[in-house]
């Protein structure tokens, strides 16, 4: 058994763990969790189960803020590494090839010094539940125990308060290594001249992070997907392009990630594809927005929106680079990326000129803030919100065929527009 426990520092064997059990301040029936479930209203959405796959069937939360517990059932033991981000207080859960059957809307209920939990894939072939933390914390113990009896296998995970202090020292000391590798973009590529212009394409979240949530449960990173995969369709049929997309499945993908894949194809434009999300009590806002890369934001609700993007890995479970702060709000755009950023500027303006006849758009303004997923320094970025997943018209469009359909079309037209301007202008 190799449960790794970060803040005990300690492998403990599964008879140490039964015996924690037995200590347990919850009596064992507690662990127990009610079987009546719906099935039909399991969430398979996200992945394909294989045969070799784990699978957890249920999650839940047990005790207070004193000692919380959480639980998984799963189908089969497997081995996890376990261990605690700061900024913001994170449990992480990582484990090869789980797949999850969760009972629908688990996840959202705080308890004890838990405020939510969600899961799914953090990268092909590996697995991760992230739990929200309320504040400091140490993880005193973790632990998988095998199925007995009628009972499933069991992960646990128990939580303690802690100052701020001690959780920095635990952290540091108790971090797994691949934790600390941060991924360093590879150089850009030289490309040949007679290729065609590289479009990559690159729909938000995925994974573990779901990213906005309509009302109805509708997912923006399952929207975004969808209409990713019909936009590379429709630039495809024009024959003028290649097009890449930074994922083609529900797999989380770190930001920085995503930037140093269009470096790596050398893309020629780079879109980013969202579905924002306002409270409907707070505003009804709908249709389209469509944002650049800006060391300043344009205005108050471009800036809420790139730290609500950015949060993205925070969400996943990433930890940030130490520069992180820096990167977000002090982008220093040099000679090379100004002229990269002109470039962003003017498909922005494509798109927003090809939606403003056809399409609902939020603000006809192009608007600008830190998003961290704009950063490549020599590709022409861009990040489209479609919509908003808060507004029950953009809702039924962001999930019509139809809409999908017209929409890809006219974000063709705004990339033929950029690239027809780009060879017009190109010195000879
Ligand atoms: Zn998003």
């Amino acid at each position: 058994m190799r449960v790794f426990s970060a803040m005990s520092g300690s492998l403990p064997s599964l008879s140490i763990a039964l015996a924690l059990v037995a200590l347990s301040p919850w009596p064992e029936s507690s662990l127990v969790f009610a079987k009546a479930k719906d099935t039909s209203a399991k969430d398979t959405s996200a992945e394909d189960t294989s045969a070799e796959d784990t699978i957890a069937k249920d999650a839940r939360l047990a005790g207070d803020r004193e000692r919380t517990r959480f639980i998984a059932d799963l189908s089969k033991k497997v081995d996890v590494q376990v261990f605690a981000l700061g900024n913001p207080y994170r449990v992480i859960v990582d484990a090869a090839d789980v797949s999850f059957q969760m009972p629908s809307g688990i996840g959202k209920e705080k308890r004890g010094l838990v405020t939510a939990f969600r899961y799914g894939l953090f990268a092909p072939g590996k697995s991760r539940i992230v739990l929200d933390m309320s504040g400091p914390f140490l993880i005193d113990r973790s632990f998988v125990l095998e199925p007995r009896d009628d009972q499933p296998a069991r992960l646990v995970v128990d939580l303690v308060p802690t100052d701020e202090k001690t959780f920095l020292a635990k952290a540091q000391e108790n971090k797994p290594r691949a934790v600390e590798k941060v991924s360093v973009p590879p150089p850009p590529r030289v490309r040949l001249q007679t290729s065609k212009p590289i479009v990559v394409l690159d729909p938000g979240h995925g994974g573990v992070d779901p990213g906005a949530n309509s009302p109805n449960g509708v997912r923006e990173k399952q929207v975004v997907l969808q209409f990713a995969k019909r936009l590379k369709e429709k630039l495809l049929a024009t024959g003028r392009y290649e097009v890449f997309m930074t994922r083609e499945d529900d797999t989380f993908l770190p930001l920085r990630e995503r930037v140093a894949f269009a470096q790596e194809k050398a893309a020629g434009l780079f879109l980013s594809i969202h579905a924002d999300y306002f409270p409907a009590e707070i505003d009804d806002a709908r249709g389209a927005t469509v944002y650049t890369l800006s060391e300043k934001a344009s205005d108050a609700e471009a800036r809420a929106l790139a730290t609500k993007e950015n949060f993205s890995d925070a969400i996943a479970g990433v930890e940030l680079p130490k520069d992180s702060d820096e990167v977000v709000t002090n982008i220093l755009i040099d000679l090379a990326q100004r002229e990269t950023n002109n470039r962003s500027v003017v498909f922005a303006r494509s798109i927003v000129g090809e939606l403003a006849a056809k399409s609902t758009l939020h603000t006809k303004q192009l608007r600008s803030a830190g998003f961290r997923v704009l950063k490549a320094p020599d590709v022409p970025s861009v990040l489209l919100e479609l919509g908003f997943l808060s507004n029950a018209e953009d809702e039924k469009q962001l999930t019509s065929d139809a809409w999908r359909d017209r929409m890809a079309v006219s974000v063709t037209a705004a990339i033929d527009g950029y690239f027809a301007e780009r060879i017009a202008r190109a010195p000879f």
